[in-house]
């Protein structure tokens, strides 16, 4: 049963997805100016009975992962170029509650650092940006941690939209 596929890209990053979903990868990837370098072959081809779709598309994820480094390699619900610290951190504990399936394919003592090189990566990424939920500098909305009802008031009072007239030439 091969239900997963696998893209290698130009700039050798993996992505992983099932099969069915392959003309819609193929069509983002394009939109996104990746093209394809070859196609791999999963490790998870056994059918296994008590594991749905989606939790195969993801263990596949994390195998690769775990083989390659985290931001080499995207697939299951982990599809954006830059994964968030809140993602990061749900991927350190799925691949821990599911390290005995994933040992059976690959084993990599050390993955836990390089997730750890990724997480730094990202937050000097973060750096220089503002939240647009809390306004406050340093990180970006989805790993806001500021209360819901303070964000509203803060983004209505800061950020107050302003009008683009259209520049006639
Ligand atoms: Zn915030």
């Amino acid at each position: 049963m091969d239900k997963i596929s696998i893209f290698k890209s130009n700039s050798d990053k993996f992505y992983i997805f099932l099969k069915k979903h392959k003309t819609i990868v193929e069509a983002n990837l394009k939109k996104n100016f990746i093209s394809i370098k070859s196609e791999e072959e999963p490790f998870l081809t056994l059918d296994k009975k008590n594991i749905n779709n989606n939790e195969l598309e993801q263990i596949e994820t994390f195998i690769w992962m775990i083989k390659y480094g985290f931001n080499k390699v995207r697939g299951g619900k982990y599809m954006n170029n830059n994964l968030s610290l809140k993602e990061f951190e749900e991927i350190r504990i799925l691949i821990k509650s599911n390290l005995k399936l994933i040992n059976t394919y690959v084993i990599n003592t050390d993955w836990e650092s390089d997730l750890n090189k990724c997480i730094e990566t990202e937050k000097k990424r973060h750096i220089n940006t503002t939240c647009f939920m809390c306004c406050k500098k340093g990180h970006f909305a989805i790993d806001c941690k500021e209360d819901d009802s303070i964000n509203i008031i803060n983004v209505k009072k800061k950020h107050k939209i302003h009008k683009i007239h259209k520049i006639h030439k």
